[in-house]
Formats: C-alpha cells, structure tokens, sequence
C-alpha cells in the first residue's frame, strides 16, 4: 500500500518534479514566471516542455491536453498525440512552442455573439501558475483561452487579472503602512463541494436525472431529512468506498482534499479541500467535480452536482471561503487579538464592506443560475439578498466605530467541559451563522451563495476586482494624508457608516428580514434574468473596464450567453417533463385507472353485494387529475413554444421564468398527487424512497 505523502500528487509536474528534472537556470526562469508574471522565452519553455514530456511518458502518456474552462461551464480538452514521425517510425516529442500555445477550433464554443464563425480562429495559452498534471494517459496543461482577435473566451483569464490587480492594490496600501517586504499578494480560496449520490440503475430509469441533472415529477419519500438523522451522521459503507477512492485520485493530482461528511438531506455529502490561490483552487475544484463523477462510475453510483436534484429536501451548495495574504504569510483578513487597534485589518475589512455593498448586484449575479434559482431564498440556502455577516465581536467592534464609542472586546472566552478529563477550550469568537450569504468566519469571509455546480472562477474574478477597485480608492485617499494613523481611521468610520446597512447579524431566512432589506434599499433578485438586467449598469462596466478585466463587449457577450443558456437549459426541462408526461406518465394512470375499472366491473358481474366504494373513489380521482394533467401538458407545450419563438434573449429568459416555470411547476403538483395515488407496479419511475435511501 503506498502511503498517502507518496501518494499526494505523484500526477503532478510540482515544484519537486521541476527542481529533479530541471536544469538549474531554466528552473529559475520558470519560477520567476510563475511568481511574478514574466513573460517566459521560447528556449525556457522548449527545454520545460521536453522535461514535462519525458516525466508523463514515463507515467504512461501517449497524449497532451491544453485544458481550458470556456463559457459553458464545464472544462474542455483537445487531446493530441506526442508522436512525430522519422522516416519509418516515431519519436514522442513536445516543443516549447505546443506547450504554450494551442489552436482549438472555437466556433462551437460560446462566445455570446463576439466572434464571426469565419474567425472561428481561439487560442489556449498556457498557465504556468496552475501546475499540469497527468490524468488517464493525458498531460494536462492547464490553459486560458482567447478568440484570434484576442477576446477573452474563458473563466480563468479574467480571474488571473484579478488576482493580479488586487495584489497589486493591496500592496500600495500595505507600502504605505511601511510594510516594504511584501511584494505580491494573493487571494486564497477553499470551496466546499456538496453533491448527491444514487445508484446508477435508478438513475438510468429516469429520462428527468439523465437529461436534465434533476428530477421533474417525484411525490416526498414518507420520510426526508425532518429527523436530522443525516447531517454528520456515520458514512454507509458503500459511501465510504466511494469517497476513499475519490480521496486517493484527488490526492494524486495534488488536490488537498481534507474533510468528507454526510450533509443534511439523505443521499447528500460534503467534500472540502484546505485552500489554495484562487487560480489553483479553481482549477482544483473543477478537477474534484470531474472525478466525483468518475469515481461513481466505478462504484455503479452516479455523482449529481445539480443544485435542486430533488423536490423537498436541501439542494446542494458551495462555500467559497476566501481571504488575502501577502507574500510574507500575513492574512490580511485576520484580525490578531486586539482588532480594535489593527487599523490594517479595519482598513481591509472596510473596503470589503463597502466593496459588497456598491457591488451586491454583481454578487448575486455570479451566483445566478436556473438551478441555483430553486435554492437562494428557499430557505436552505442564504436568500436572493446580498447582506453581510461579521459576528458578535467585530460586529461590536464596527457598532462602536460608527457611533464613536469605546468598545469592550468580549476577548475569546474559555469554555468550559464540565468534565475532568475533557480538555477546555477557547471558543470561537464569532458563532456561525448559517443562513448569511457572506458571513465572517474568524480569518477569511465565506461567500455561501453558490450553486453546488458552479465554476468557482466567476465569483472569484468579480470578489477580487471589486475589493480591488475599493483599495484603489482608498489608497488615493490616504496617500497624501500628513497623519496617515488619523486619516485611516477617519476613512475606516466613513467607510463604514456609510455602508453598515449591507451588514446584517440576524436571521436571513425571516420574513420580517425581506421587508427590512427592502427598507435599507439592498436588492432582492429573485431569479437570473432579474439579476442579469444589472449586468450591465454603467458601474458595472465601469469597474471590469478601467480594471482592465474584461472589455464591455465581453461583459455583454457574456450576458448573452448566461441569459440563453438559462433559457436552453428551462427549455430542455420543459421538453422533457412533456416528454415524460406523454410517453410514461399518461398511459400509466390510463392503465391503472382501466385496471380499477375493469376490477370494478368483475366485482360487479359476482354480485352487486360486493362492494367497489373504495376503487371507484380512486378512480374518479384519479380520472379526474388525468384530466388536468393533460390539460397542464397541452398549456405547458403552448408556454413553451411562445417563449422558443422570441428572438431578444432577455424577452426570452423573462418569458421562460415567469410563465414556463410556473407552468412547469402546476403540472409536476398534479403528477406527484397522481404518483401517490397509483401502485407503484404501473409508475413508470423509481420513487423518490428508492432514489434517496437506496445507496
Ligand atoms: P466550516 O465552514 O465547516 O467551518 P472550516 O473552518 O474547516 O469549515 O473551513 C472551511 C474551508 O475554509 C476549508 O476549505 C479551509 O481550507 C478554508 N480556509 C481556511 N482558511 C482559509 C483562508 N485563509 N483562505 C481561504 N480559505 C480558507
Ligand atoms: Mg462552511
């Protein structure tokens, strides 16, 4: 059995790898490209691919991949072969020149309307700052992607300008405060992923799960996640099989996956890794959803990462928790034992504050998805509203900035076991709270918001250009002060009494929080196309623009293709419930109702003693919903067709929330009464029951 410190990221082309296969000076120079962005020489980078070939052959690689993440949301790769021919045979080789530089078609692509098919011309280039890796006989190099004319096409390039423009942001400020060593900072990120697993037969038996990620009709199991026996509750073996097996694949590519449990709906569970720089935790995370779902395959599960997979129980989330720490192992977002005097951290924690305040919509935006709709304000995910959480301390802390008062730090208290052999220990200075959408959480800010599926890369790009911008402000606003201690905690209280109404310490889930949002003036986006017609409010643009982190023909190209992938994907849904109705759902209530009836009528034909009360009830009312279901199928067909046939794609989106879902959502009610009252012999799919406690 090789041990786990063996075992970690034995796939990886790490810094270990280099320094062993490396020559000394070429190592130098790719290190100063990854560190500090230098551009990397063509003779560097052909002796860096030979090396990374060499290594991936030995591993048992015929290929290589430029892996990028375009606008789809799910990774793409063009694998080609390391063989070049010499006279009558082959050598495998791999130039500088490849590893840099790809060329995949882009026209199938999303590209929202920016690039012409007759420059169907798109560039992948290489990131040196996320380490390749090998995967089933493939090295992976991880790459941004570009159109021909330069357009950014990718999720991973506006995040890797971010980073850069907050790094550099953030060390004008700390140079002011003296702090000259430090010469980069980066944002740190760690995703928890949430995900269901069922067993892949009754995954094959529903057309809804196979087409769509989630199931359109299903009636509640008689039993859900009410007793709170789930949630922490011991791993099955089956699971557990599972999950040691994507522990050790993820392990191999370097990915630090650390903590595993069961989640709060049945069948649901947890995966959360220990951060890493943003770039490379999204990298990560997109790896950890790939093989999540080929390592079910292997155990005959099957690995669902849609946000509402199932009607009455907690959809699946993920956590982005995120923080910035300097090159000298400062995290800035921590506040030490006495953050009343650390004007530092007061001054970062303003300009988040105000950041998230000027940009909620933007916040909302990211995580806006037609699947992540069905979560935020459900009351198990945070609401639609963006609001901030800091906890009792700093949320004091602020309370008496604003109001200019002394504040008494509650210090971290001692809890005490009560219990001899039970060791004490210092509590937690903030408690959580669970229903925040952006909640402090001791040294870093969790940002709950996002859906189980989402690319971690959009979120990150628009949190750290935002703060950013805020930093750029306030160091214009600071450098020139002649008492630089006064004039940061002047701007520190101005900061945040102008921006305390986005902080918010209550319950997120009440209703009486809804109508005090609403008071205050914070947006409460309902739904993706609400979010997105503020996409492109001129300070939004403003912000992406003089950041330099997407042009606003990008911006609105990328609002094309949320809104229509929006609409794609409802559009499908919609088919498919149609679909299911008519094929498998009609003629099975036709069938059992004409059994009733047909038992009903030998009954009679014994003896008019008999009694038939109870089948003829059951058959009324189920002849009855027949009747309405089908109807419900024909309104939804004509819902459908009217949303298909418009050609503006914010029309279209509009059209699809606001009259096909709820179509949509009248016919799944009455095909669920219909699925309790049929014997389950005729109901053409596996019951929510089999689906959620089988595994
Ligand atoms: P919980 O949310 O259950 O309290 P933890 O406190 O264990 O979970 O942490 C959740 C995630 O936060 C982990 O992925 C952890 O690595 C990450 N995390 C911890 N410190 C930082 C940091 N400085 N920057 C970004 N993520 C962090
Ligand atoms: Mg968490």
């Amino acid at each position: 059995m090789t041990m786990v410190p063996e075992l970690f990221g034995s796939m990886v082309f790490n810094d270990k790898v280099m320094q062993e296969r490396l020559p000394k000076s070429t190592y130098k120079a790719l290190r100063k490209t990854m560190e500090n962005g230098e551009p990397l020489d063509i003779t560097v980078a052909n002796v860096v691919a030979n090396a990374m070939k060499d290594w991936a052959v030995e591993l048992g690689c015929t290929h290589f991949t430029h892996w990028f993440q375009p606008m789809t949301g799910v990774t793409a790769e063009k694998h080609d072969s390391f063989i070049t021919p010499t006279g009558d045979g082959v050598i495998m080789e791999f130039s500088g020149k490849e590893l840099i530089k790809g060329e995949p078609d882009a026209s199938s692509f999303p590209s929202g309307g920016i690039r012409a098919t007759f420059e169907a011309r798109g560039y992948t280039t290489w990131d040196p700052t996320s380490p390749a890796f090998v995967r089933d006989t493939t090295l992976y190099i991880p790459t941004a992607f570009c159109s021909y004319t330069g357009e950014v096409l990718d999720k991973k390039t506006p995040l890797l300008r971010s980073m850069e423009r907050l790094s550099a942001e953030a060390v004008k400020i700390l140079h002011l405060l003296g702090k000259t060593d430090v010469t980069r900072v980066a944002t740190t990120v760690g995703p928890e992923q949430e995900y269901f697993l069922i067993d892949k037969d009754l995954y094959d038996q529903r057309e809804d799960l196979k087409l769509t990620g989630r199931t359109l009709f299903g009636a509640r199991a008689p039993k859900g996640q009410e007793l709170e026996d789930h949630y922490f509750g011991s791993i099955k073996t089956r699971v557990a099989a599972y999950m040691k097996e994507l522990d050790e694949e993820l392990w191999k590519l370097g990915v630090l996956a650390k903590t595993k449990h069961n989640e709060v709906a049945p069948s649901q569970h947890e995966l959360a890794p220990i951060f890493s720089t943003s770039n490379i935790a999204t990298d990560h995370n997109e790896l950890t959803m790939e093989i999540m779902q080929k390592v079910a395959e292997r155990h005959h599960l099957v690995c669902l990462l849609h946000e509402k997979p199932f009607k009455g129980v907690n959809g699946s989330g993920k956590h982005n928790n995120w923080s910035i720490s300097t090159n000298t192992g400062e995290n800035l977002l921590s506040p030490g034992k006495n953050p009343e005097e650390n004007t530092q951290f007061l001054l970062f924690l303003a300009a988040i504050v105000k950041a998230v305040d000027e940009y909620q919509d933007l916040l909302r935006i990211t995580v806006a998805s037609a699947g992540n709709d069905h979560r935020l304000g459900a009351n198990e995910a945070p609401p639609a509203i963006i609001s901030m959480y800091l906890g009792d301390d700093l949320g004091a802390l602020v309370e008496s900035i604003i109001e200019g008062k002394d504040y008494k730090s509650h210090k971290a208290a001692k809890m005490e076991t009560g219990v001899d052999v039970l060791p004490d220990f210092r509590k937690d200075s903030s408690d959580r709270n669970r229903t925040s959408p952006f909640a402090f959480t001791g040294n870093k800010f969790e940002f709950r918001a996002l859906g189980s599926s989402l690319n971690i890369g959009c979120p990150n790009y628009m949190l750290n250009t935002m703060v950013a911008e805020e930093l750029h402000g306030f160091y214009d606003a600071l450098k020139d002060a002649e008492n630089l201690d006064e004039a940061m905690k002047a701007l520190v209280k101005e900061t945040l009494t102008a921006h305390q109404r986005i902080i918010f310490n209550g319950d997120n889930y009440s209703d009486e929080w809804v109508k005090e949002a609403e008071r205050r003036g914070l947006l409460n986006l309902k739904s993706l196309p609400e979010a997105f017609s503020h996409f492109l409010d001129q300070k939004n643009v403003d912000l992406f623009v003089k950041n330099n982190i997407i042009t606003a023909q990008e911006m609105a190209a990328r609002c094309e293709i949320e809104l229509e992938t929006y609409s794609k994907q409802i559009n499908i849904e919609a088919l498919t419930m149609q679909d299911m109705a008519r094929k498998e759902i009609i003629p099975a209530v036709s069938a059992f109702t004409t059994a009733l009836a047909d038992s009903i009528n030998s009954k009679r034909a014994v003896s008019a003693a008999i009694p038939t009360k109870a089948e003829e009830e059951l058959l009324l009312s189920l002849s009855t919903k027949l009747e309405t279901f089908c109807r419900l199928t024909a309104e939804l067909h004509d819902e459908v067709s009217r949303a298909a046939s418009l050609t503006d794609v914010e029309e279209e989106a509009h059209c699809y929330n606001e009259y096909v879902i709820p179509k949509m959502n009248e016919l799944r009610e009455v095909g669920d009464m219909m699925e309790m009252e049929t014997a389950s012999e005729y109901w053409p799919y596996p019951s929510y029951s089999e689906l959620l406690f089988s595994v």
